[in-house]
């Protein structure tokens, strides 16, 4: 089983609006509304991949039920932490060919009492989990800390843990004693990572992932987009390269490459086809109009297509 992870979950409203004016009233005739936060997206994709897999994190208030009953409309396993303060909503305006307007609401206050009893849920599902996903930034009322306490809550268990953040949880991660086994910053979470910019270069990044900031982390995938990915896998190093696809909405890819790495991982499958299947799985969300969503009918065809280089 694999276990997701989403501490700030929402309730995601596109509003489709041929125009968008300003301080008038704006009518939507559709209004789509779907469960949204990135550990949810890794969910959807591994539900759909038909590998077992169970989401927690915290939900409140009728949000929170509305949430609830998408995934289990959707058959997906969930052990959510109930709060008492309410799930998000995060607003998508898409307007005038192409423009989006973005609200995205903070999200709710998180107790200490509900951190507690989240740490008590996560350590007892992840007894049952290969691999564990944690992704996506902290809600309001978690210290900054809080990735690194749920790794160490974590470390006795024979999970690998897989962190998608950014920011600051992330960097107190990295200079933590507790490491995940795996991370997947894009390219810009790199530069803001370790402040330095154009990267793309092989000698460049083998450089700035031999860091001591990335010590102990056995698996770091930087994805890059149409470029594919270039990976520290424990001393050697990748250039993953994927072919041309026409692309739909690339919205979610980064979480659709973490349930690849997660579904791979889980069966303990070797670096190849770990690093193709994380990268088939990217490609295939970025085909699909829905954030977080694959046809596991094309896995085959783009699998093939993809080289891993070692360096
Ligand atoms: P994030 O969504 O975290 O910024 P990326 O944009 O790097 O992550 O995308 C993750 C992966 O998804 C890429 O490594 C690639 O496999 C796939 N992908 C994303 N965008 C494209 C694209 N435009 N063309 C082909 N593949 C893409």
């Amino acid at each position: 089983m694999i276990l997701t992870v989403t501490l700030n979950p929402s309730v995601d409203i596109a509003y489709p609006l041929d125009s968008l004016t300003i301080n008038q009233v704006n009518r939507c005739p559709f209004a789509k509304k779907t469960a949204g936060g990135k550990g949810l997206n890794v969910t959807r994709v591994i539900q759909q991949m038909a590998v077992p897999v169970t989401a927690t994190g915290f939900l409140g208030g009728p949000l929170g039920i509305f949430i609830k009953e998408q995934l289990a409309n959707q058959q997906i396993n969930q052990h959510f932490a109930t709060i008492q303060d309410e799930t998000r909503n995060c607003i998508a305006i898409l307007h005038d060919n192409g423009q989006q307007t973005e609200i995205l609401e903070t999200g709710p206050m998180i107790t200490p009492a509900e951190l507690a009893e989240f740490e008590k849920i996560v350590t007892t599902e992840a007894k049952q989990a290969a691999v564990v996903t944690l992704s996506g930034s902290l809600p309001k009322g978690a210290p900054h800390t809080y990735y690194a306490q749920l790794l160490t809550d974590l470390k006795d268990t024979s999970a690998k843990v897989i962190l998608d953040t950014s920011g600051e949880s992330l960097k107190a991660v990295l200079v933590g004693n507790i490491k995940p086994y795996a991370i997947k910053p894009n390219l810009d979470e790199l530069t803001e990572l370790t402040g330095k910019k154009s990267l793309l270069d092989d000698l460049q990044l083998i450089k700035t992932l031999s860091q001591p900031l990335f010590e102990g982390i056995p698996l770091i995938l930087v994805s890059l987009g149409n470029e594919g990915a270039f990976v520290k896998f424990n001393e050697a190093f990748y250039r993953v390269k994927i072919p041309k696809i026409k692309v739909v909405n690339p919205v979610g890819s980064g979480d659709s490459t973490v349930a690849g790495l997660a579904i791979a991982l889980a069966r303990g499958a070797e670096i190849d086809e770990t690093l193709k299947t994380a990268m088939t799985l990217g490609m295939l969300n970025a085909l699909e109009s829905q954030t977080g969503a694959v046809n596991p009918l094309n896995f085959d065809t783009y699998f093939k297509q993809i080289v891993v280089i070692k360096q």
